[in-house]
């Protein structure tokens, strides 16, 4: 890691997240703005790696992590938060907006042709959750909310969006969108 960035991807370390999420929480609240976060996970990768070799797998991981970054604004925060996972943090941003861009970010893997040299070029797909800052003090609500999100984006079949429900008043679910 050198400043603060994963060296593959570019992406933040994790380390960071929670002082950056906090930051943003505060600020959200602060100024009623809106936040949501994105979880992205590649599908399937596992077999990337066993048919084509880690340093395939490793070239797929900087191209995915080219596409987030290509979609979405400077202002956003894009972490490595695992292996072949990215959180991002989406400031001043609501649910409509958040899944237009993970529209966007899905859309664009799917047909990206990611170039690896040895390999030729290869398909991937990614799942994503997403949820929006309900006003939850703890941040690990809204990490686990969106990490639900993604898990029944992989049960519905992946290369697939899923919205995490909004908590109103009284904890309630209530769907943001019908998908
Ligand atoms: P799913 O669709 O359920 O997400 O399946 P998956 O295969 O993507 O998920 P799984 O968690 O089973 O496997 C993730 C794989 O990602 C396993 C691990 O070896 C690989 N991986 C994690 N970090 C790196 C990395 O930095 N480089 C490479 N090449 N592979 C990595
Ligand atoms: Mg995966
Ligand atoms: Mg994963």
């Amino acid at each position: 890691m050198e400043g603060g960035r994963d060296p593959l991807t570019r992406a933040l370390n994790r380390r960071f997240l929670p002082a950056i999420l906090g930051r943003e929480v505060t600020f959200a609240k602060e100024n009623g703005t809106a936040l949501s976060v994105m979880l992205v996970d590649i599908d399937h990768f596992k077999a990337i790696n066993d048919r084509h070799g880690h340093q395939v797998g490793d070239e797929v991981l900087r191209q995915v992590a080219q596409v987030i970054v290509g979609n979405v604004r400077a202002t956003d925060f894009v972490f490595r938060y695992g292996g072949e996972e990215f959180l991002i943090v989406l400031v001043e941003t609501g649910i409509e907006a958040a899944a237009n861009i993970a529209e966007r970010i899905r859309a664009d893997m799917e047909g990206h042709i990611f170039e690896t040299g040895s390999s030729g070029g290869l398909s991937v797909t990614a799942s994503i959750g997403i949820a929006l800052h309900s006003g939850h003090p703890d941040q690990k609500f809204l990490i686990k909310a969106a990490d639900e999100a993604l898990y029944r984006a992989k049960a519905a079949g992946r290369n697939t969006v899923e919205l995490a429900p909004i908590y109103g008043e009284g904890g309630k679910g209530i769907w943001p969108l019908a998908t």
